[in-house]
């Protein structure tokens, strides 16, 4: 969607003159949209996921597995390999059945992103295409490798930026794009998009980026760890000087390029809602659930070359597109700038959308920055204050890429501008408009997760988080909780193991009461009330409307709690209270059921097939076992297969060898194959390729 129309990118300097234009006509662009599909009712649930890889190049005689920089020659062979696909299927005059996946470039010159080719259908037995489709795309894009190639799904490459080679061919670590210690910019893509995103950044910001990840402290780490691959005395470019002037930090991995956290992998999903009061709701209800995914699908334990003491890549990519100048950063007094911002461009959402009930106004804690002018247009026009809220705030940022062909548009078919900014506001969830001129309806992104090792475990989370929103809408599910703490649990999802260590805020009442307003005191204590909350879900659903509307509100503190994930995700028993045992009334109404729970019982409440019911508690499994530490993270696997390594010296360094034997397990477990058992502790003995052709 414009993401790589072709033209001339503006320099920093030109950029910021436009940045007004940008932001003015983005919102002008929004308005034509929004009032040409905010009425539209009725659209069908349509999703797809986005899947992407990293191409590595083995060199088998050095025993070493490189980042290919072909991803150009893949992309052109791969795009007429789809071409001559459907040209078949067209001249046959009747589909194969099977949808034709599309391939698309990313960040890195080493990466690729797949998406289905069509989306999935809300029917329960497409759900069946999902791994299938996946198996298929790696097939697909390793018949267009040369034979030493191959795709791989790990999130972040362990050897990124370190010592020595680790692209191929070789390049030297210096580019005036990134000006980067570590990374070359024949790194990034080289379409003009690219590096201009990455020097505007630099330029905006007046620094280069700067990422610290905690190293993971070995047996034999030196502490203090004070890196000795960092070229502190380099004197190339200007910049060189930031990690002297303490940008790099001792007991940590520092990074310096935004090529560090784009040039990691994740797995998105969309879903497309029948209308956009849904498609709010459901942006809000999966917002609290990204920390949690985040840490569920942790795997990304190691960055250039050393192992790190957190397990997940959010905070690296947030870092490396951070383009706020030291004042927005609250660095020093406000002179140049418009706002202090607290958050990365690339972070947590900071507001609910929703105008249901159920989004009491205490859940959006924190100080919204907002574009006082740009909420003025918005509301002027009729645009209600929590959706014009929403996009004043994404527009404080500047545009970073401005293509001077593209300056002037017409605002009521092109969503250029719009996208401009929406698009490079990358936070947890992403509300997506329909893009003019289709019949796409409203969509919702869900964009926390890491990738999976398997399409088997990327297909069980990707179907997971569908099933969950159709829980969500079936049983009016309420996951709300204020919106600080789902930041905090946003930084807990980063820790080592913090999927079975950690407890997070999660919400224990979460069968949608629907309260009235006038409930609330004025000092905003609790009525007096008898009953604990009703549940919409319970067989007692439709008998109980009027003790549901007539209901107390409790203050939003006592709506929260803190939980395992396996709690979240298994469910938990009731705890026992000073008052004695509970009666069974109140041990029903205390149980918190699992997300897993939650989506069976919306699966029992469909009729499903016995084969799509199988296949669907494989995934559930999976995603129970990982939640409750019976089976491991990728993150967890990765770091005990590295420390379990011959040549691996307990010293935090993950060797050229090590990453070699890694990469290697990793395609064996691609394909399917046992290894030895190498994946046990990850997939429980289930296959993670069980549709492959071949
Ligand atoms: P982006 O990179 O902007 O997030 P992509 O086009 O790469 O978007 O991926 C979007 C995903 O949404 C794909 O899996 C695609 O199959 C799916 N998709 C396409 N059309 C729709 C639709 N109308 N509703 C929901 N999902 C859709
Ligand atoms: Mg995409
Ligand atoms: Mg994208
Ligand atoms: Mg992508
Ligand atoms: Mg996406
Ligand atoms: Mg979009």
């Amino acid at each position: 969607m414009g993401l790589l129309s072709l033209g001339t990118p503006l320099p920093w300097k030109e950029v910021q003159k436009y940045a007004d234009h940008v932001r003015e006509h983005g919102i002008e662009q929004f308005l034509h949209i929004w009032k040409n599909t905010k009425d539209e009712r009725g659209n069908s649930l349509l999703w797809g996921d986005e899947v992407e890889y990293m191409v590595v190049s083995y060199d088998h005689e050095n025993k070493s597995a490189l980042l290919s920089l072909r991803q150009a020659e893949i992309l052109t062979a791969l795009e007429e390999n789809e071409k001559r696909q459907r040209k078949i299927e067209d001249e046959l005059g009747v589909g194969s059945g099977q949808r034709i996946p599309t391939f698309h470039p990313e960040y890195g010159r080493y990466m690729l992103e797949a998406t289905p080719g069509q989306p999935y259908t809300a029917s329960l037995e497409d759900l069946l295409n999902v791994e299938r489709n996946m198996n298929r795309r790696r097939e697909i894009a390793k018949e267009h490798m040369l034979p030493h190639e191959i795709p791989v799904t790990l999130t972040s490459f362990p050897r990124l930026g370190a010592p020595g080679q680790f692209t191929d061919p070789y390049y030297a670590p210096i580019g005036n794009a990134s000006r980067s210690f570590f990374l070359p910019d024949e790194l990034i893509n080289p379409h003009a998009r690219f590096p201009t995103l990455t020097a505007n950044i630099r330029e905006r910001r007046g620094s280069k980026v700067a990422m610290n990840v905690p190293i993971f402290k070995d047996k034999n780490t030196p502490s203090p760890f004070i890196d000795p691959t960092v070229p502190y005395d380099r004197n190339l470019y200007p910049e060189d000087a930031n990690a002297r002037q303490g940008a790099a930090l001792p007991d940590h991995i520092y990074m310096d390029s935004m090529g560090f956290g784009m040039g990691c992998c994740c797995l998105q999903i969309t879903f497309q809602a029948t209308d956009i009061d849904e498609a709010r709701r459901l942006y809000d209800q999966l917002a609290p659930l990204g920390p949690i995914f985040l840490a569920l699908t942790a795997a990304s334990p190691a960055w250039r070359g050393y192992l790190s003491d957190q397990d997940c890549r959010w905070n690296v990519i947030a870092g490396s597109v951070d383009d706020r100048t030291e004042e927005e950063r609250g660095g020093r007094p406000l002179k140049n700038q418009r706002f202090v911002i607290p958050k990365s461009r690339y972070d947590s959402i900071d507001y609910y959308i929703s105008q249901s009930r159920e989004c009491r106004p205490e859940y959006n804690d924190l100080d919204l920055v907002m574009d006082d002018k740009l909420k003025k247009k918005l509301t002027d026009a009729g645009v209600d204050d929590k959706l014009a809220n929403h996009y004043a705030h994404l527009f404080i940022r500047d545009p970073i890429v401005v293509f001077s062909e593209l300056v002037d548009q017409d605002d009521t078919t092109s969503s250029d501008h719009f996208e401009n900014i929406q698009s490079t506001n990358w936070q947890t969830m992403r509300f997506k408009p329909p893009p003019p001129g289709t019949n796409i309806g409203w969509r919702v992104e869900f964009r926390s997760m890491e990738i999976q090792i398997t399409d088997f475990e990327n297909a069980a989370f990707a179907i997971f988080i569908v099933l969950l929103t159709r829980a969500i809408l079936s049983f009016k599910l309420n996951f709300y909780i204020p919106i600080s703490k789902v930041d905090r649990n946003m930084q807990v999802a980063h820790r080592r193991d913090a999927v079975i260590n950690e407890k997070f805020y999660f919400r224990k009442d979460i069968f949608a009461p629907l309260y009235h307003s006038h409930d609330v005191q004025s000092n905003g204590s609790e009525t007096a009330s008898e009953d604990a909350s009703v549940s919409l879900y319970s067989s007692d659903a439709n008998a109980s409307t009027d003790s549901i509307v007539n209901k107390t509100v409790k203050p939003v503190e006592e709506e929260y709690d803190m939980f395992t994930i396996d709690e979240i995700i298994n469910g938990r028993k009731p705890k026992p209270t000073s008052n004695g045992p509970l009666s069974d009334v109140e041990d029903e109404m205390n149980e918190f059921p699992g997300l897993v729970r939650l989506v069976q019982d919306y699966l029992d409440s469909m009729s499903v097939d016995v084969e799509t019911r199988c296949t669907l508690n494989a995934y559930m499994d999976l995603i129970s076992k990982r939640a409750s530490g019976e089976l491991y993270t990728a993150a967890r696997w990765i770091r005990e297969f590295i420390r379990g390594h011959p040549k691996y010296q307990f010293d935090s360094v993950v060797g050229s060898e090590v990453n070699y034997d890694l990469v290697r397990t990793v395609e064996q477990l691609t394909l399917g194959n046992e290894w030895n058992g190498a994946g046990e502790s990850l997939l429980g003995g289930m296959s993670g390729a069980r549709y492959r052709s071949s």
